[in-house]
């Protein structure tokens, strides 16, 4: 494509001032979209969120485990005391008279009673174990509600953002294909060349006697031309268009 005649003095200031104006719209733009993704990105479940959930169901299967265990060790103490009873009875009675007899059967109750000491004791710890296992899960049923409600918060602030971002891209969108057709052909190539190498910014104002993009003094000559508006005139470091204002 060949560009056409670059547009003479006075209308080739306004045009650059145009083509400034029409890069703030850019920039803008660009900072909207990039803003716009951020918030998508951060749309869904956070991994706070999934981590909280998953510990309740960690305790939750602890507690359940607990239970499990605090009943077996009930039932072996309840199966140990009916072990003793008929013993007990036995002895009590009287109906055992022989002294040898009545020794193996006083050996066996007392030893069915340490038995059942250690088995009550291991119920009893059974029981405190299950106490903190349910404490730990009310301790984690509490973080993930914390969580959750933070969440749910960030959530629709996130969801209003990407609502206005839309619209305002939306709006800008609109602003650009309005002020693109009353630039000049040729200017617009210069700019699209150089914009995606200077961060979108192809156009620098000019600021005292330095380039308003690279921050570097410019020569006197290239100061004149500039201001003369004679010429597009080219920072001589950075290559950007110098627009004075
Ligand atoms: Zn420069």
């Amino acid at each position: 494509m060949v560009a056409g005649p670059l547009p003479t003095r006075g209308v080739l200031m306004t045009s650059i001032a145009e083509l400034y104006a029409f890069q703030a719209i850019d920039l803008e733009l660009q900072a909207a979209k990039d803003e716009l993704e951020d918030v998508q990105s951060e749309l869904g479940e956070t991994e706070a969120l999934v981590a909280a959930r998953a510990n309740v169901a960690e305790e939750r299967e602890s507690v359940a485990e607990a239970e499990r265990r605090f009943k077996d060790r009930e039932s072996e103490a309840d199966d140990q005391r009916n072990k003793i009873e008929p013993v007990q009875a036995k002895l009590y009675k009287g109906t055992v008279q022989q002294p040898k007899e009545l020794e193996d059967l006083q050996q066996d109750l007392e030893s069915l009673r340490r038995r059942m000491s250690d088995l009550e004791d291991r119920a009893l710890e059974a029981m405190e174990a299950l106490e903190a296992a349910q404490q730990a899960l009310s301790d984690a049923e509490a973080a993930f509600s914390n969580v959750e409600e933070e969440y749910g918060s960030d959530q629709a602030k996130l969801v209003e953002r990407q609502a206005n971002l839309t619209e305002r891209i939306a709006s800008l969108e609109s602003e650009r294909a309005q002020e693109i057709i009353k630039i000049d052909e040729s200017m617009m190539q210069l700019y699209n060349q150089l914009a995606p190498n200077k961060q979108g910014r192809a156009v620098a104002k000019l600021d005292g006697g330095a380039c308003g993009g690279c921050r570097i003094s410019l020569p006197t000559n290239v100061l004149q031309r500039a201001r003369s508006g004679s010429d597009i005139v080219r920072c001589s470091n950075c290559e950007r268009i110098l627009f004075v204002s």
